[in-house]
């Protein structure tokens, strides 16, 4: 097991204090940070900032599917690409989706609430 600095007590490099771990929601991100509560100095997990960094690799993609009917409705099938990383990320992804009709042209689909419940009350 390789380890970890976050398991350590790092101390703030500008005013020799202890660092404060703390988790900060980004994007439906957790982000795992030491903070010193003095100076504000942050050092972001490099594993967290690694994976958000995927993420927006992933985001600025388009991916062009194809509608297809089944029975009274239309399917889409969602890239591989996209199911593996959110299923590396939330473990397991749920069968349930909600889908709502944002606007005329986009529809929406939520895997996981949680991210949008909790969003925007970041610490
Ligand atoms: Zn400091």
């Amino acid at each position: 097991m390789s380890s970890d600095i976050f398991d350590h007590t790092v101390i703030c490099k500008d005013c020799d204090k202890a660092m404060e771990k703390v988790r900060i929601l980004k994007n439906g991100f957790y982000f795992r940070v030491l903070e010193c509560k003095k100076c504000d100095n942050r050092i972001v997990h490099p594993e967290d900032k690694l994976e958000y960094q995927n993420f927006l690799k992933l985001r600025n993609k388009q991916f062009n599917v194809k509608l297809r009917m089944v029975g009274n409705s239309y399917t889409v099938s969602i890239p591989r690409e996209i199911v593996n990383f959110i299923n590396e990320q939330d473990k397991i992804m749920d069968e349930m989706v909600k889908l709502s009709f944002e606007r005329m042209g986009k529809l929406v689909l939520i895997f996981n609430e949680k991210f949008e419940e909790k969003e925007g009350d970041e610490e």
